[in-house]
């Protein structure tokens, strides 16, 4: 095996190692040429262009199904912005006009047009317009395949694992590959909250995106392992890396259904008999919730603004309520804690107009963009309330950083609940409201905070990005992105104590609560829940059946004593190595 192991760091889109050979698909290079067309022939090459439109809607809509029945309704609403454009009625008589008035083949006066379309769009740093100028791309470029008659062979298939690597990919693409020894994917672009890593989440696919193309070192054929849990990637691998990653991977691990379906129970119960709840971070429903259902697992964190993402449009208050009751539904009795729209920062919402803010994630972002989009708000408190008869929702409010935004908040909340009393609508009048710590001017005031909520979500993503200063998206600082920093243990350390000492329970629902390297921490700290991805929970449940809780009590307040994030990364490699030897449920017997 090559042996280099170059490693790159990335940005993580989609959990889980993928380990296979690099396929990299550049972008075609579709030759398209200007004909004269004949005036008797002007018919035929309309005729040619429909039909190059027409099939690849049939695509994309064949693809949709096989997303409806992989990953459900929600999940396959992705498709729909695709069909639409492939669908535009107006933008293909502009085509079909100006192959009649300049007489010239049909690919050549789509091409002129599409480029007229995206000249006022390309160049936007926005994440909404970028995802737009993809999705009309990757449309274009089906429609010009089929038109230059190579339109065929879109449907990939592997021999072998293989890592997709690319600029980005469509969802459509990924349909197409998802179940033929697809590993992983690498790319250019697509972030977490573009339609690609919603779907590769959906599927369980492990996506990384990062610099991989600077100087060619990514060749198809090169052996390569993404880790879209840290964003790592490393190039040629040596037998050592290999087989080490090898080990940690299991491949069914990043299979959600496989992981899920074959799960018997989840019991996270210590050693010695102390119990620490598990819950499952979604983003939209999917067939997923049966199995976490089935298993007792609730939600922590139910990431509502993925409503918007998978369909680039606000559901209106029925729409929520019909998603909120059938997730409430779904998991009853167990807990369902829905936070509300946390948009803004890398979450950029279009309808919110052409926002530029030189820095979006200190800038207009969560609560601070719902208060002031009240009607929008409402209509969301006012569906949640709606379906919370059954008793097990709560409601959770992202990005606070200071008290009075929690106050106007409830005031909203009690006017919403008058409301609907005096129209006689139903809702759960003991509905708990919590907010997220993840601003560290919140972690500090958490004991005030305390008493105005009826319990904590501290979300380590933003909170680690906040305190270290360092872009959770950005690259060339996931060195300064640090979990483990004692700074960020000790906000995390002030926030449990805090809820504990009023008497509310607080949740970790950012990715290091699916990391087995702190849940040490987090069980000595006394956390109440962990709410990680759902392919995490089994693999968690079975390491914390190997903690004891009052060796990880020691263990924590010791870890806090520490001064550097170096000491505390050895000392929690070290807890690791311990609780690796232990056995799983030791206090069983
Ligand atoms: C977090 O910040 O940790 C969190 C859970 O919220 P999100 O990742 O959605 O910003
Ligand atoms: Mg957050």
């Amino acid at each position: 095996m090559g042996g280099e192991n170059i490693i790159i760091k990335g940005v993580p889109v989609s959990g889980g190692i993928g380990m296979g050979e690099a396929q990299v698909l550049r972008d075609p290079m579709l030759q398209v040429v200007r004909r004269a067309v004949v005036v008797s022939k002007i018919k035929q090459e309309i005729g040619r262009l429909s039909e190059a439109s027409d099939k690849t809607i049939a695509e994309l809509k064949t693809a949709r199904s096989k997303a409806v029945k992989a990953i459900g309704e929600h999940g396959a609403n992705i498709f729909d912005a695709q069909i639409l454009i492939a669908s535009d009625q107006q933008f293909m008589s502009t085509v079909a006009d100006r192959i009649t008035a300049e007489k010239i083949n049909a690919e050549f006066a789509y091409q002129e047009t599409l480029a007229d379309t995206l000249k006022s769009l390309e160049g936007s740093r926005d994440p909404y317009m970028r995802q737009m100028v993809y999705d009309i791309r990757s449309v274009s470029e089906r429609i010009l395949s089929f038109l230059l008659g190579v339109g065929e062979k879109n449907d990939l298939g592997f021999q072998s694992p293989t890592i997709l690597v690319g600029r980005i990919f469509s969802p459509g693409q990924i349909m197409a590959c998802a179940k033929k020894n697809l590993a992983g994917l690498l790319t250019l672009e697509g972030g977490p909250t573009s339609h690609m890593g919603l779907i590769a989440r959906s599927l369980g696919i492990p996506a990384v995106t990062g610099e991989w193309n600077d100087g060619d070192r990514v060749i198809t054929g090169n052996n390569l392992i993404i880790d879209g849990n840290n964003g790592e990637i490393i190039l040629n691998p040596d037998d050592e890396t290999w087989r080490s990653f090898r080990r940690i991977r299991l491949r069914k691990r990043s299979q959600p259904f496989a992981v899920l379906s074959s799960t018997k129970k989840i019991e996270p119960i210590c050693t010695d008999g102390r119990e620490v709840t598990l819950a499952a971070n979604l983003e939209i429903p999917g067939p997923l919730d049966s199995h976490l259902s089935r298993l007792g697992v609730g939600v922590g964190l139910f990431r509502t603004e993925f409503l918007y993402f998978s369909k680039q449009s606000f559901p209106d208050e029925e729409e929520q309520f019909q998603v909120y009751s059938e997730i409430a539904n779904q998991f009853y009795p167990e807990e369902v804690t829905l936070r509300t729209f946390d948009l803004g920062g890398d979450k950029y919402a279009a309808e919110f107009g052409n926002i530029v803010e030189e820095n979006p994630a200190m800038g207009w972002r969560g609560l601070r963009v719902l208060l002031e989009t009240p009607k929008l708000f409402k209509n969301q408190l006012r569906a949640m309330l709606r379906a919370s008869t059954l008793g097990n929702l709560q409601i959770l409010l992202p990005m606070v950083s200071d008290e009075g935004e929690v106050m106007e908040t409830l005031d909203i909340i009690e006017k919403i609940k008058r409301e609907l009393r005096r129209s006689r609508i139903e809702f759960d009048e003991g509905i708990k409201v919590g907010i997220m710590i993840e601003v560290p001017s919140a972690a500090i005031a958490a004991d005030y905070l305390a008493e105005k909520v009826d319990f904590f979500s501290i979300g380590t993503n933003d909170l680690i990005q906040y305190t270290m200063a360092a872009d959770r998206g950005n690259y060339r600082v996931t060195n300064y992105y640090m979990g483990h920093h004692p700074s960020v243990l000790k906000l995390i350390q002030r926030t449990v104590h805090a809820a504990h000492d009023i008497g509310i329970p607080v949740s970790v629902c950012g990715e290091m609560a699916g990391s087995r390297t702190m849940a040490p921490f987090f069980v000595g700290l006394g956390v109440d829940v962990l709410s990680m991805a759902p392919t995490q929970l089994p693999a968690m449940a079975d390491w914390i059946s190997r903690i004891s809780y009052i060796n990880a009590k020691r263990f924590t307040s010791r870890l806090l004593r520490l001064s550097t994030a170096y000491q505390v990364s050895r000392a929690l490699a070290e807890a690791y190595d311990y609780i690796k030897s232990q056995k799983k449920g030791a206090w069983l017997k």
